[in-house]
């Protein structure tokens, strides 16, 4: 493979500046700070980006607010005509903008368009917002009084997003903001910040007016500007637990609504009378897919009985052993790198944790080479056998294509293994008896369960979350929770003149008096 084939950088003079996107425009950084934007495969600089001062994120709030009142009074008919629009345009430009995801997150590019599809249901869920958010309707709760409820846009909402999906996750929040009347300010994972940038640019063409959705590029010091602005009537966070904690005590000290989808630990329990087949081609998907890089991914099994446990363990071990593992654009890969030389560091420190805290190493991932990228930042696919819960392996995230199976010697003991975890994203099941599995989805303290499904992700028109300290706040994001946090409900009680006088009126009455 030749690695002309990556865009490969070759001298400092190639290093591409980005810029914001505020009031419908890209807009040079002037805050004078900027980060660097690997291209994991050659694990060099390739790009910077401008970290936006305080001041910068204060004008891009302005510009939200200042667009907001017209927006919010745009009959919902009309903007779901603008989702429409940019749903078209999203399909037409589907290998642009998984290129623009590959480059700078390294995932392969099917792995890329398959992330952006699901973004695209969201987008296609935003469309039916005349209907999403109807109200209801009682006439006559009194003699001539009738009531009714509607849901009212907040106002400008920030989005603060990750690097592992730099199209999916920012399509989890504006489509929705937007569409139900809010303006928004998206800050992407500096990581990876052009496909929010592409994205923002494409609404605009869809004929979103400038300044309702607006991208600042940025780190800490946007997202604290972001979290202090009282302009900021909700903020939705994905990413890891320390930082959304502070990102949800913070915000909701300043007045705001949050939303904080965090870090997980996915823990697949496979049951002794499981097709193990089944079990073994799932693992290899949801724990080595996207280098593990993902918040649903599967990164402990555990294995109920040892028999299962040597089997799985059997059958998985040299499919993972022949991973293709290669940059984005080599058709044959099967697994990019991981998203900078910082992160294939943390996931290497890992697996020599896991070798001293006495783990099994059933195959090694460190020192990944892959001909043509000598310095890639590439991790090869890991087991470890015979974890324990005390491990910092098993505790930790990750984030990385690293398993870790743990033997139990019952359904309860695997059960107990799940809910005592301080994570609670997603789990699975795998078995052939209804009772276990039924007894598992009742019992698991988990916000997103698979039964023989090894990534229970919730389709658009259902909504995502975790419980424990993978979600902070009260709502789980895209879908119905999705309306219903980007919106208030307002209740309206009218009575017209009509000649019923009840005269002036001091105390509560019952039910339907007024
Ligand atoms: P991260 O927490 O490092 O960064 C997320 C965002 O927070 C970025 O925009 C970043 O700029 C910002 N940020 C970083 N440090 C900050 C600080 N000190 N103060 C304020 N803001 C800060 O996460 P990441 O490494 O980009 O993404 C990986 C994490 O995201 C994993 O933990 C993964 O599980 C999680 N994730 C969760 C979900 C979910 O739905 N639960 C989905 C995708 C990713």
């Amino acid at each position: 493979m030749n690695p002309k084939t990556v865009a490969a950088i070759e001298s400092p003079a190639d290093i591409e500046t980005l810029q914001h996107y505020i009031g419908g425009a890209r807009v040079d950084g002037g805050g004078g700070r900027f980060g660097d934007v690997y291209n994991p495969a050659l694990g060099r600089v390739a790009k910077r980006v401008p970290l936006a001062s305080q001041a910068e994120v204060a004008g891009a709030v302005t510009v939200a607010a200042e667009a907001f009142p017209a927006w919010a009074a745009t009959p919902a008919g009309k903007r779901a005509q603008v989702m429409f629009n940019f749903r078209d345009l999203i399909r037409r430009r589907m290998d642009e903008l998984a290129r623009l995801v590959s480059e700078e997150h390294g995932k392969t590019l099917d792995d890329a368009r398959g992330s952006i599809t699901r973004g695209l249901e969201v987008v296609e869920f935003a469309c039916g917002i005349p209907q999403l958010l109807k109200g209801e309707y009682s006439d006559s709760v009194a003699a001539g009084v009738d009531s009714w409820s509607m849901r009212q846009p907040l106002g400008v909402c920030a989005g603060i997003t990750p690097f592992n999906f730099p199209a999916m996750v920012p399509m989890w929040m504006f489509p929705i903001a937007v569409a139900c009347g809010n303006t928004f300010v998206l800050k992407p994972s500096e990581k990876d910040p052009s496909c929010g940038l592409r994205l923002a640019e494409l609404m605009t063409e869809a004929g979103l007016p400038d300044g309702v959705l607006n991208v600042v590029n940025g780190d800490k010091e946007a997202v604290d500007a972001l979290l202090t602005d009282s302009r900021v009537q909700g903020v939705s966070f994905v990413g890891s637990t320390a930082i959304g904690e502070y990102i949800y005590q913070t915000g909701c000290a300043h007045g705001k609504r949050v939303q904080a989808l965090c870090g997980a630990k996915n823990h697949m329990v496979v049951m002794p009378d499981a097709d193990l087949a089944q079990a073994a081609d799932a693992v290899i998907g949801a724990a080595y897919g996207s280098a593990g890089e993902r918040c649903m991914a599967v990164s402990v099994v555990v294995a109920v009985g040892d028999d299962a446990g040597d089997k799985l363990v059997g059958l998985i071990k040299p499919r993972v052993a022949a991973l293709k593992v290669g940059p984005f654009d080599d058709p044959a890969a099967e697994m990019g790198p991981v998203v900078t030389p910082a992160a294939k560091a943390r996931i290497e420190n890992y697996i020599d944790q896991g070798v001293a805290e006495g783990a099994e190493l059933v195959l090694d991932g460190r020192g990944c080479a892959v001909p043509g990228y000598a310095d890639g930042c590439f991790v090869g696919g890991t087991i470890f056998d015979r974890v324990t819960p005390g491990m910092s392996i098993y505790r930790d995230e990750i984030f990385g294509p690293v398993l870790s199976i743990v033997r139990a010697g019952s359904f309860d003991e695997a059960l107990q293994l799940v809910n005592a975890h301080e994570y609670g994203n997603g789990a699975a099941i795998f078995t052939r008896d209804g009772d276990a599995a039924r007894e598992f989805v009742q019992r698991a303290k988990i916000g997103m369960v698979g039964v023989n499904v090894p990534i229970p992700v919730p389709l658009a028109y259902h909504s995502f979350g975790g419980w424990k300290r993978s979600l902070f706040g009260d709502h789980h994001i895209h879908g119905p929770e999705g309306v219903r946090f980007y919106t208030r409900m307002k209740t309206v009680t009218t009575r017209w003149p009509s000649g019923i006088r009840e005269g002036a009126v001091f105390n509560f009455k019952a039910g339907g008096e007024h």
